[in-house]
Protein backbone atom coordinates (compact mmCIF):
# COMPACT_ATOMS: atom_id res chain seq x y z
CA UNK A 1 0.00 0.00 0.00
CA UNK A 2 1.70 3.46 -1.02
CA UNK A 3 0.96 6.68 0.85
CA UNK A 4 0.99 8.91 -2.17
CA UNK A 5 -1.98 9.77 -4.66
CA UNK A 6 -2.52 12.65 -7.49
CA UNK A 7 -5.03 15.03 -7.71
CA UNK A 8 -6.10 17.60 -10.40
CA UNK A 9 -8.47 20.67 -9.38
CA UNK A 10 -9.95 21.09 -13.02
CA UNK A 11 -9.99 23.29 -14.86
CA UNK A 12 -14.22 24.18 -14.19
CA UNK A 13 -12.85 24.40 -10.36
CA UNK A 14 -10.52 26.66 -11.22
CA UNK A 15 -12.65 28.77 -12.96
CA UNK A 16 -15.25 29.26 -10.57
CA UNK A 17 -12.85 30.46 -7.73
CA UNK A 18 -12.67 26.63 -5.88
CA UNK A 19 -9.25 26.15 -5.64
CA UNK A 20 -8.90 27.00 -2.36
CA UNK A 21 -11.84 25.51 -0.78
CA UNK A 22 -10.96 22.70 -2.12
CA UNK A 23 -7.42 22.47 -1.42
CA UNK A 24 -8.88 23.36 2.08
CA UNK A 25 -10.58 20.08 2.15
CA UNK A 26 -7.40 18.41 1.14
CA UNK A 27 -5.47 19.56 4.00
CA UNK A 28 -8.76 19.25 6.38
CA UNK A 29 -8.83 15.51 5.43
CA UNK A 30 -5.01 15.02 6.28
CA UNK A 31 -3.48 15.18 2.93
CA UNK A 32 -0.10 16.81 3.12
CA UNK A 33 0.53 18.63 0.23
CA UNK A 34 3.80 16.73 -1.32
CA UNK A 35 4.06 19.24 -4.82
CA UNK A 36 1.91 21.04 -6.74
CA UNK A 37 1.67 23.45 -9.80
CA UNK A 38 -0.58 25.24 -11.56
CA UNK A 39 -0.42 24.78 -15.04
CA UNK A 40 -2.79 24.89 -18.73
CA UNK A 41 -2.59 21.88 -20.47
CA UNK A 42 -2.25 21.96 -24.46
CA UNK A 43 -4.50 19.48 -26.00
CA UNK A 44 -1.84 17.66 -26.66
CA UNK A 45 -0.79 17.32 -23.23
CA UNK A 46 -4.61 16.35 -21.87
CA UNK A 47 -5.22 13.66 -24.66
CA UNK A 48 -2.06 12.04 -23.23
CA UNK A 49 -2.46 12.12 -20.14
CA UNK A 50 -6.25 10.43 -20.52
CA UNK A 51 -4.52 8.44 -23.16
CA UNK A 52 -6.23 5.17 -21.52
CA UNK A 53 -9.57 6.91 -22.39
CA UNK A 54 -8.97 6.89 -26.20
CA UNK A 55 -11.44 4.76 -27.31
CA UNK A 56 -14.44 5.93 -24.70
CA UNK A 57 -16.53 8.45 -26.91
CA UNK A 58 -16.02 11.46 -24.38
CA UNK A 59 -12.48 11.29 -24.93
CA UNK A 60 -13.04 14.72 -27.23
CA UNK A 61 -14.33 15.98 -24.95
CA UNK A 62 -12.89 15.18 -21.98
CA UNK A 63 -9.95 16.61 -24.34
CA UNK A 64 -11.11 19.62 -24.53
CA UNK A 65 -12.29 20.19 -21.48
CA UNK A 66 -9.22 19.65 -19.74
CA UNK A 67 -7.19 21.56 -22.15
CA UNK A 68 -10.08 24.94 -21.24
CA UNK A 69 -8.05 26.63 -19.17
CA UNK A 70 -5.77 26.52 -15.91
CA UNK A 71 -5.51 23.49 -13.79
CA UNK A 72 -3.91 22.72 -10.25
CA UNK A 73 -2.18 19.57 -9.80
CA UNK A 74 -0.88 17.59 -6.75
CA UNK A 75 0.29 14.87 -5.45
CA UNK A 76 -0.78 14.05 -1.93
CA UNK A 77 0.50 11.89 1.13
CA UNK A 78 -1.46 10.32 3.69
CA UNK A 79 -1.72 6.98 5.09
CA UNK A 80 -4.29 4.74 2.32
CA UNK A 81 -3.83 7.97 0.24
CA UNK A 82 -5.93 6.37 -3.29
CA UNK A 83 -8.41 4.96 -1.03
CA UNK A 84 -8.99 7.49 1.16
CA UNK A 85 -8.88 10.56 -1.43
CA UNK A 86 -11.42 8.86 -3.84
CA UNK A 87 -13.69 8.76 -0.50
CA UNK A 88 -13.38 12.52 -0.32
CA UNK A 89 -13.86 13.29 -4.21
CA UNK A 90 -16.92 10.84 -4.10
CA UNK A 91 -18.17 9.76 -7.07
CA UNK A 92 -17.41 10.42 -10.76
CA UNK A 93 -21.05 11.54 -11.54
CA UNK A 94 -22.02 14.42 -8.51
CA UNK A 95 -24.94 13.16 -8.87
CA UNK A 96 -24.28 9.90 -7.27
CA UNK A 97 -21.88 11.51 -5.42
CA UNK A 98 -22.14 11.14 -1.52
CA UNK A 99 -23.07 14.46 0.78
CA UNK A 100 -20.18 16.28 1.93
CA UNK A 101 -17.70 14.99 -0.66
CA UNK A 102 -15.86 17.91 -3.29
CA UNK A 103 -17.30 16.61 -6.04
CA UNK A 104 -21.43 17.16 -4.20
CA UNK A 105 -20.31 20.02 -3.46
CA UNK A 106 -18.30 21.69 -6.76
CA UNK A 107 -18.82 19.41 -9.52
CA UNK A 108 -21.68 20.08 -12.48
CA UNK A 109 -21.94 16.90 -14.11
CA UNK A 110 -19.70 13.85 -14.91
CA UNK A 111 -17.75 15.35 -17.13
CA UNK A 112 -17.15 18.75 -15.66
CA UNK A 113 -16.64 16.98 -12.61
CA UNK A 114 -13.97 19.35 -10.30
CA UNK A 115 -10.93 16.86 -8.91
CA UNK A 116 -9.10 14.24 -10.31
CA UNK A 117 -7.87 11.37 -8.23
CA UNK A 118 -5.84 8.14 -9.07
CA UNK A 119 -7.73 4.96 -8.91
CA UNK A 120 -4.64 2.96 -7.88
CA UNK A 121 -0.99 3.47 -6.44
CA UNK A 122 0.20 2.64 -10.23
CA UNK A 123 -1.40 4.87 -11.79
CA UNK A 124 -0.78 7.44 -8.51
CA UNK A 125 3.07 7.37 -9.54
CA UNK A 126 2.41 7.61 -13.26
CA UNK A 127 0.38 10.56 -12.89
CA UNK A 128 2.36 12.26 -10.70
CA UNK A 129 5.65 11.60 -12.93
CA UNK A 130 3.97 13.05 -15.75
CA UNK A 131 3.60 16.60 -13.82
CA UNK A 132 6.63 16.66 -11.12
CA UNK A 133 10.55 15.72 -11.61
CA UNK A 134 11.81 13.53 -9.30
CA UNK A 135 13.52 16.38 -8.22
CA UNK A 136 10.32 18.16 -6.92
CA UNK A 137 9.40 15.35 -5.54
CA UNK A 138 10.60 14.85 -1.91
P1 LIG B 1 -12.81 9.09 -12.38
O1 LIG B 1 -11.73 8.07 -12.09
O2 LIG B 1 -13.84 9.19 -11.29
O3 LIG B 1 -12.25 10.46 -12.74
O4 LIG B 1 -13.61 8.60 -13.67
P2 LIG B 1 -13.16 7.87 -15.04
O5 LIG B 1 -11.74 7.38 -14.93
O6 LIG B 1 -14.24 6.91 -15.39
O7 LIG B 1 -13.22 9.05 -16.11
C1 LIG B 1 -12.20 10.02 -16.21
C2 LIG B 1 -12.83 11.38 -16.43
O8 LIG B 1 -13.49 11.37 -17.70
C3 LIG B 1 -13.94 11.75 -15.43
O9 LIG B 1 -13.45 12.26 -14.20
C4 LIG B 1 -14.72 12.79 -16.22
O10 LIG B 1 -14.08 14.07 -16.20
C5 LIG B 1 -14.64 12.22 -17.64
N1 LIG B 1 -15.84 11.43 -17.95
C6 LIG B 1 -16.19 10.20 -17.46
N2 LIG B 1 -17.37 9.79 -17.96
C7 LIG B 1 -17.77 10.78 -18.81
C8 LIG B 1 -18.91 10.97 -19.65
O11 LIG B 1 -19.81 10.12 -19.72
N3 LIG B 1 -18.97 12.14 -20.37
C9 LIG B 1 -18.00 13.09 -20.32
N4 LIG B 1 -18.13 14.23 -21.06
N5 LIG B 1 -16.90 12.96 -19.54
C10 LIG B 1 -16.79 11.82 -18.80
Amino acid sequence: MSNRTFTMIKPDATAKGNTGAILQMINAAGFRIVAMKTTHLSAAKAGEFYAVHAERPFYGELVEFMSRGPITAAILEKDNAVEDFRKLIGATNPANAEEGTIRKLYAASIGENAVHGSDSDENARIEGDFFFSKLEQF
